[in-house]
């Protein structure tokens, strides 16, 4: 677990004892090996059975099948449920009987199967105690918090929890959800739901997600739901899309769903220098550095700058999109290895649906379409604030006068660009070639 969900989940735990705390119950925290740890509590409690939900990272589907394996033969019942997914990856065959790997269709299909209703404990319901309870470690204790303080700012915008998940689920519904088509690509809005990180760490579920969209849209007439409730339930179908993705190319985290991209030719020698100016919002691309400094300051980034940044990192420093992915795992409270992976892989031009490695993002032009008025990066680069809109997103070429008014110097409290787009752009296409060209050489020959 990277840094950022690492943070999320010690809030989260605490949030979970208390509410079990509320209704006669505990969190028991153990270390160890998972089935001999719940062979232990089945023995000391009297536990009848094991019960959990399931998950679908290759990893994890193995060590819960070697647990459901090791409890049953121990005589005790074990029985796991899907609450993470509204179709589970298993359960979704193309007509040929195989994974999809293109978005519309996946999505289509599952539209036509029926979605079983959200169930919720009712308010007040007691779960019942052992009569003696288990030896639990301080959740402290596990130090999950990082010991270097770069979390200082994560409180101030993340409630991890299941009542901070209801809480923003209800504005998102009542707020945003009705202009989420058209609000959703504009970084410096409030327009999306950021429910990524309750939805990855299983504190809202999407079909409690779809019900509430459901349930909204009946309350103000419009039903079937409106097309901003439309498009945001196909975001939620990309998460689906990614887990099953994932389910069915277990190897995607390390390698190309597209075999052809093994043999990218990665400009590695850029160096630890491009790759850490990236990191640090320092590249000297206004749009870039903003997203990179919202990641690193609250744990989370707008996917319009998701984009961006992924597209800057593998086409413009031509680095391996795994590097990407590795520092989002570490940075993202809602870092999960579906979601990421296909983000990256798609970005990258490798993965499944993909945006076409060709197809390299202007940074300037992207900051100016979708951060007109330049109050994203004022927010995030704050030593640019001061610059007028039609200057903020490509400072280098502002006048002298304009620059010095701002208290903007370049090279010196704001990095000059590290690549120039042209000719970065000219490299990667170069590269792209490179590699058709010994794609169709080696189709050729076989
Ligand atoms: P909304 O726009 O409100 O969408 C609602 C929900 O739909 C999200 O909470 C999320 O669960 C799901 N969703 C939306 N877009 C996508 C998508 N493209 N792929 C999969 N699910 C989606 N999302 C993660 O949850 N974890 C990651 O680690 C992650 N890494 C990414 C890396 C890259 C390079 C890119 C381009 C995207 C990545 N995404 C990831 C997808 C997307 O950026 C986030 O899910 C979204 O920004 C979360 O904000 P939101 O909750 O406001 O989304």
């Amino acid at each position: 677990m990277g840094g950022a969900s690492r943070w999320w989940l010690h809030h989260s735990l605490m949030a979970l004892e208390a509410s079990l705390r509320e209704r006669g119950s505990r969190l028991v925290v153990a270390r160890g090996n998972s089935a001999t740890v719940l062979k232990e509590f089945v023995a000391s409690t009297g536990a009848g059975a094991v019960f959990w939900n399931r998950r679908y990272e290759p990893a994890v589907i193995a060590r819960d099948s070697a647990i459901k394996s090791e409890l049953s033969a121990a005589g005790i019942e074990a029985k796991s449920f899907n609450s993470a997914l509204l179709f589970e990856p298993h359960t979704i065959k193309n007509r040929q009987g195989g994974p999809f790997q293109v978005f519309t269709p996946f999505w289509k299909h599952c539209l036509e199967l029926p979605i079983a209703p959200a169930t919720k404990l009712a308010p007040g319901v007691q779960i019942p105690a052992p009569e003696k309870w288990p030896r639990s470690l301080e959740i402290a204790g596990l130090e999950l918090r990082p010991e270097i303080k770069w979390d200082a700012g994560f409180a101030s915008v993340w409630q991890p929890g299941e009542a901070g998940a209801a809480a923003r689920l209800k504005v998102f519904a009542a707020r945003a959800m009705e202009n989420y088509a058209d609000a959703r690509n504009l970084p410096d809005r409030d327009g999306t739901s950021r429910l990524s990180p309750w939805l990855h760490f299983g504190e809202l579920g999407p079909r409690q997600v779809w019900a509430a969209v459901q349930a909204k849209s009946k309350d103000s007439g419009v039903f079937p739901p409106s097309n901003g409730a439309r498009v945001f339930l196909s975001e939620i179908g990309w998460r689906e899309f990614a887990h099953h993705l994932l389910f069915h190319f277990p190897r995607t985290p390390e390698q190309p769903l597209r075999a052809d991209f093994e043999k990218f030719p990665w400009a590695e020698d850029v160096g630890e220098e491009k790759l850490r100016a990236w990191q640090r919002g320092r590249t000297g691309y206004p749009i870039v550095d903003a997203g990179m400094r919202q990641l690193w300051h609250t744990g989370w980034m707008h996917n319009r700058v998701r984009m961006v940044v992924a597209s800057f990192l593998v086409k413009h420093l031509r680095l391996n999109w795994t590097h990407g992915a590795a520092w989002f795992w570490d940075t993202l409270v809602d870092a999960d290895l579906s979601s990421n992976t296909l983000g990256w892989q798609w970005s990258a031009g490798c993965g499944a649906d993909a945006a076409p490695y060709f197809r390299v993002f202007a940074p300037v032009l992207q900051g100016l379409k979708f951060d007109g008025d330049g109050d994203y990066v004022r927010r995030w680069v704050p030593e640019l604030a001061k610059l007028p809109a039609e200057n903020i997103h490509a400072p280098w070429e502002a006048p002298m006068h304009v620059l010095a008014e701002a208290g903007v110097r370049l090279g010196d409290n704001y990095p000059h660009p590290i690549v120039d787009h042209a000719t970065a752009r000219k490299a990667a296409l170069a590269a792209f070639k490179q590699l058709r060209g010994r794609a169709v050489v080696e189709a050729d020959a076989g």
